[in-house]
């Protein structure tokens, strides 16, 4: 299926891209496989909206898999970004915007005592892992399945987004013994946590306390203060993976809207201010075991790279200043109402969950509450909705499984924009 849209320059660039790099990007989601689509590559980004190499300006409801929460091309992050790189770009030594960032994180997230800056989300469930199994002594982990947790050999077994977009949730080259190390459960579901506490030794349950990479999902009541009860019980560690909803459901994550304090935090993509970075932190006494303090190992080159310290100090002051997450959870209301209310109208099964300013469409009657419900969805049906909406100036993700976005950049006229398109597309469907 070709994007309706004006793509020449696009289409040259892809199959240039095919060559040199595989499947032609750098990450498998964009290459639009879930849709049956190719992608289109970008010039620039300015808002809530991406200008295509072919001229085609498209309202982004992707920002950048999540960390544009204010939007591209932020005039105060670019600003902060431009006077830093006046002072150099690496420097190899301590810095103080490093400390300060520091600071902010353990200022917003209430379980954060001490934290470490790394260079990507992956690194940062990583070496959340690492420590886990350092400070308890033990091996075993839990995840959840459809649960993404970057791209790390223990947590890459039943994963979602890319690698359950593309069929394999159990990615080749990882040993036998190394999956064996993690059990998978199903979210939501209390008795199978009970179970597996009962018949094995925990290091550490890793979990997205909102997942949002196969679809999004929420939480039944009480399920995340249960297992945080468990683990304490079984003096397993807790370690919310909140790379996707730090920030962005609140400046304290989904620990702070739900009440349920981790031992462990994992963090990326808005902390970065659109810079690569990530960071991980938790209870004090559990971070103390990095090196150079502790026997855990752990080390980065470019960790607590300057202009993306910058980047996200600025983002985070951003946040504080405007508050912005009432409105961009109204926005979200709006639109999902909408939607909603036409699909019915038109007898479309359409599940819309949606939580402050992420939110998912799964064509299904299925409500959503775990993997199996949320793979009940009709890809065909997205696909074809998708292709709609693209090619009428809508960018939604390329996959029903991820995340879409908003951010402060999107406005009242982006949004009727983004309503008219889709519910016109709903109804064509
Ligand atoms: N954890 C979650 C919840 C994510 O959504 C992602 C990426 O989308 C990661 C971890 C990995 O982050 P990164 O892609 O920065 O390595």
């Amino acid at each position: 299926m070709n994007n309706e849209m004006d793509s020449e320059r696009s289409i040259n660039l892809f199959e240039r891209a095919q060559r040199w790099i595989p499947g032609g990007v750098h990450s498998p989601v964009r290459a639009f496989r879930a849709v049956k689509g190719r992608p289109f590559f970008t010039e620039s980004a300015n808002g809530c909206r991406l200008t295509t190499v072919d001229g085609v300006e498209l309202i982004d409801y992707v920002c950048t898999w999540g960390p544009a929460i204010h939007g591209h091309s932020c005039p105060e992050i670019r600003e902060a970004i431009t006077q830093a790189l006046q002072k150099g770009t690496s420097f190899g030594t301590p810095h103080p915007d490093e400390v300060t960032l520091a600071e902010w994180i353990v200022k917003c997230v209430p379980s954060i005592e001490k934290v470490r800056m790394v260079n990507s989300g992956t690194e940062a469930t990583m070496s959340c892992i690492r420590l886990a199994r350092g400070y308890t002594g033990h091996t075993q982990i839990i995840k959840f399945s459809g649960c993404y947790h970057g791209h790390v050999d223990a947590l890459l077994v039943k994963a979602g987004s890319g690698a359950l977009t593309f069929g394999y949730p159990d990615s080749a080259g990882i040993s036998q013994d190394v999956a064996a190390e993690t059990l998978v459960l199903p979210y939501n579901d209390f008795h199978a946590l009970q179970e597996a506490f009962a018949q094995h030794t925990i290091a550490a349950v890793i979990i997205e306390p909102y997942p949002a990479n196969c679809g999004l999902i929420l939480p039944r009541p009480g399920y995340l203060r249960a297992l945080r009860q468990l683990c304490t019980e079984n003096q397993a560690l807790l370690i919310f993976d909140e790379v996707m909803t730090g920030f962005r459901v609140g400046l304290g994550g989904v620990q702070e809207r739900e009440g349920v304090l981790p031992d462990l935090t994992a963090l990326g993509k808005i902390i970065g201010g659109g810079l690569p970075v990530g960071a991980f932190g938790g209870r004090a006494d559990i971070m103390d075991q990095l090196a150079p303090l502790g026997p855990v190992y752990q080390a980065g080159t470019l960790s607590g790279n300057p202009l993306a310290m910058t980047a996200g100090i600025t983002a985070i002051e951003r946040l504080k200043k405007a508050d912005p997450y009432k409105t961009l959870h109204q926005m979200g209301a709006t639109l999902r109402q909408h939607l909603l209310a036409t699909a019915q109208s038109k007898g479309i099964p359409l599940q819309i969950p949606h939580s402050g300013s992420m939110f998912s469409l799964l064509f299904t009657e299925t409500p959503v509450c775990n993997f199996n419900t949320a793979t009940t969805s009709n890809t065909e049906l997205f696909s074809k909705f998708f292709h709609y909406a693209l090619g009428n100036g809508i960018y939604l993700p390329p996959s029903p499984y991820e995340t879409c976005f908003l951010s402060t950049a999107h406005d009242a006229a982006a949004l009727d924009q983004t309503i008219t398109v889709l519910t016109q597309g709903i109804k064509r469907l």
